[in-house]
């Protein structure tokens, strides 16, 4: 094996370990949100048919979904940018400009 094929083969094993982020999660993903966040988006659990669009279109990759749970977004890092809400079918996310503090559960 050569060593561009060793090389690539690494970092093949390297992608298939590690969670997928998207190009501005890459950079942003891991930076604590702190309190500078205007909109905070906020899930009417009882609207939501846990599509998973959300989560698949969250350019931080920290919306969670599954069957047996209620989607959870780790507010942590979350930035407000609201394309959550934009792209839920439902309309089940809204984003509040009122809340000033948000517990996080992680
Ligand atoms: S996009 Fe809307 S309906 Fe689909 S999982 Fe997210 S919050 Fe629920
Ligand atoms: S507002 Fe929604 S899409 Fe934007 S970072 Fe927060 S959870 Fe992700």
């Amino acid at each position: 094996m050569s060593k561009g094929q060793e090389n690539a083969s690494k970092q093949s094993e390297k992608d298939k370990n590690s969670t997928f982020l998207g190009p501005v999660a890459t950079i942003v993903n891991d930076v604590d949100t702190g309190a500078w966040r205007v909109d905070v988006p906020v899930v009417d659990h009882a609207s939501c048919i846990r599509c998973a669009i959300c989560k698949k279109h969250c350019p931080l990759s920290i919306i969670k979904v599954d069957k047996e749970n209620p989607v959870w977004i780790d507010m942590r890092f979350c930035k407000g940018c609201g394309i959550c809400a934009q792209v839920c079918p439902k309309g089940c996310i809204l984003m509040d400009s009122n809340i000033k503090e948000v517990e996080n559960n992680a």
